[in-house]
């Protein structure tokens, strides 16, 4: 068994993020355990064409690692990539991280105060453990009758295949979400069909994307303070969209009626605009951004389908009016489990406590998105009701980085083994959570989301501006936690000599 005092899983934004974060507070001893064989999570992993990040790239990057660099304003999935693989090498976060080693679970020892963490290349002993797993990360394939039958290639946008080649092919792709509309104009280019099953439109602004010209990246290298500015300036703009999403509906009209202005001028055709244009309001599922996307089906070889998938043959799709279509390629652009994202770890608590029953009997919650009562000196990163429709994930993983690291001040402070928040304090926070988000556009908005779990709660979204979300972690309520004394340790016996 390996010993570490803090263990962190995963190599995207999150567990860099804490690795650095711990390493600039001057403490080494930790392992950071990644099941694939480098470093980047999102952006090690979606490699389909055109994929990009759809928060600006000067505001979706580290605070203290500015990039004046970023050829553009969404810069695509290499560039984020190479930044990410930049940084690891020159905080030498390798140093610090197993490759290979996939985590299954972990189980807390109530006698030692540490977890005990499973993986396929063995276990490890910790006092924290810090789970940066990512939340849209295990691809979701829908159970579609038939799916085992197809003869062709099939692969999800998570996992694309590069080795097929789509030039001159019947492709079918399934889902409209925001990887789907990423990659959709850009493969119309090469097939010889393609069709999109599509069960909800979704809302799609022109993207503000530009190059960025070589003397606006010579100043933000060269004059302090330049580039800082232009990221706070993004950030209020970013924020701003929360007012209509948190709850102000009555800003939405304007949005929405100026993407159907623009819809109507891109597809001037009645019936294919109908089938595009959404009957929910702009904000209820993520607000999707592209100049190629409605203009894709203008192509005489792209056809929208809007009734759904029926079942699925070695060699085409039946759609749910009974008719065939001939495919040679499958695609899925079908998301990611969200609110399960979590269950595949097997995670066992205080007094034996099973986080996923917890989380299937309780719905998923925790406390600030990091902690769950039972669990102890176990946090996770984006965790449950922290992820954002507006702004960059990587401002609340910033907080939560800083957060985990109070408690361990904390947790030293008052020579504490562990910390373990309590029932009253997550429920608080929860019932918090739930009374805001009902009053926001996912709830009000008139749509089914990922956001959303079986019982049409939002265990997704923070429903906050995310400046609340600093200002909420940036100290410890003491009062929220039970601190665990460390354990007595027996003193050590008096070393006698045998006669
Ligand atoms: C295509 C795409 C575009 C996106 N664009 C944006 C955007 O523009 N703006 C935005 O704010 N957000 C965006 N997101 C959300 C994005 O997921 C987050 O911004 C961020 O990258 C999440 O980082 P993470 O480290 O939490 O998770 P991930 O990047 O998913 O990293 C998790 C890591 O943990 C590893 N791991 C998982 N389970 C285990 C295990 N059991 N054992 C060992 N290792 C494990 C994985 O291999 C992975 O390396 C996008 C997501 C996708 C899929």
């Amino acid at each position: 068994m390996k010993r570490t005092d803090i263990l962190i899983i995963g190599t995207g934004f999150s567990g860099m993020g804490m690795a650095m974060k711990l390493i600039d507070s001057g403490r080494h001893d930790f392992i950071v355990l990644e099941k694939a064989h480098d470093i980047g999570g999102t952006w090690r992993d979606n490699t389909y064409p055109g994929c990009e990040c759809d928060i600006p790239s000067h505001m979706y990057s580290f605070s203290y690692e500015l990039n004046p660099h970023w050829t553009k304003s969404f810069s695509e999935q290499p560039e984020i990539w190479d930044y990410l693989l930049r940084i690891a090498d020159e905080k030498q976060l390798r140093d610090y991280i197993e490759f290979g080693v996939e985590v299954s679970g972990a189980r807390w020892d109530d006698t030692t105060q540490t977890w005990t963490v499973h993986t396929n290349q063995g276990s490890y002993e910790c006092r924290v453990l810090v789970a940066g797993v990512g939340a849209l990360h295990i691809p979701n394939i829908p159970h579609v009758e038939g799916v085992d039958s197809f003869n062709g290639p099939q692969f999800h946008s998570a996992n694309w295949d590069h080795d097929v080649d789509l030039s001159g092919k019947k492709v079918a792709v399934v889902g409209t979400g925001a990887s789907a509309i990423q990659f959709i104009p850009i493969i119309a280019d090469d097939v010889e069909q393609l069709t999109v099953f599509q069960r909800t439109p979704p809302w799609v602004l022109p993207k503000k994307d530009k190059p960025v010209p070589n003397w606006v990246k010579s100043i933000f290298a060269s004059v302090p303070g330049a580039q800082r500015a232009y990221r706070n300036a993004l950030y209020w703009t970013l924020e701003s969209r929360a007012i209509a999403f948190n709850g102000h509906l009555n800003f939405l009209p304007i949005a929405e009626k100026l993407v159907k202005r623009y819809l109507k001028r891109v597809v001037p055709d009645p019936e294919l605009r109908a089938k595009l244009t959404p009957d929910y309001r702009l904000g209820c599922k993520r607000v999707l951004q592209s100049n190629t996307y409605y203009q894709t089906y203008l192509r005489d070889h792209v056809e929208l389908n809007t009734t759904g998938v029926q079942r699925i043959e070695s060699d085409g799709i039946i759609d749910a009016e009974g008719t065939k279509h001939e495919v040679d390629v499958l695609i899925w652009g079908t998301g990611f489990h969200v609110i399960d994202a979590f269950d595949y770890l097997s995670i066992t608590g205080r007094g034996g406590a099973d986080l996923a029953k917890q989380f299937a009997e309780n719905g998923v919650e925790t406390y600030m998105g990091m902690t769950v009562h039972n669990f102890p000196n176990l946090y996770f990163m984006l965790g449950p009701n922290t992820g954002l429709g507006h702004n960059s994930v990587v401002f609340m993983i910033e907080q939560q980085t800083k957060y985990i690291l109070r408690m361990l001040e904390a947790m030293e402070q008052r020579d504490a083994a562990a910390a373990d928040v309590t029932q009253e304090a997550q429920d608080a926070f929860n019932h918090e959570v739930q009374r805001l988000v009902e009053k926001g556009i996912w709830t009000q908005g008139g749509c089914t989301s990922w956001y959303l779990d079986s019982q049409g709660k939002n265990r997704t979204i923070w429903p906050k501006f995310t400046f609340q979300y600093w200002w909420e972690t940036r100290t410890i309520k003491t009062e929220d936690f039970e601190w665990v004394p460390a354990p007595v340790t027996a003193p050590a016996e008096p070393h006698t000599v045998a006669a």
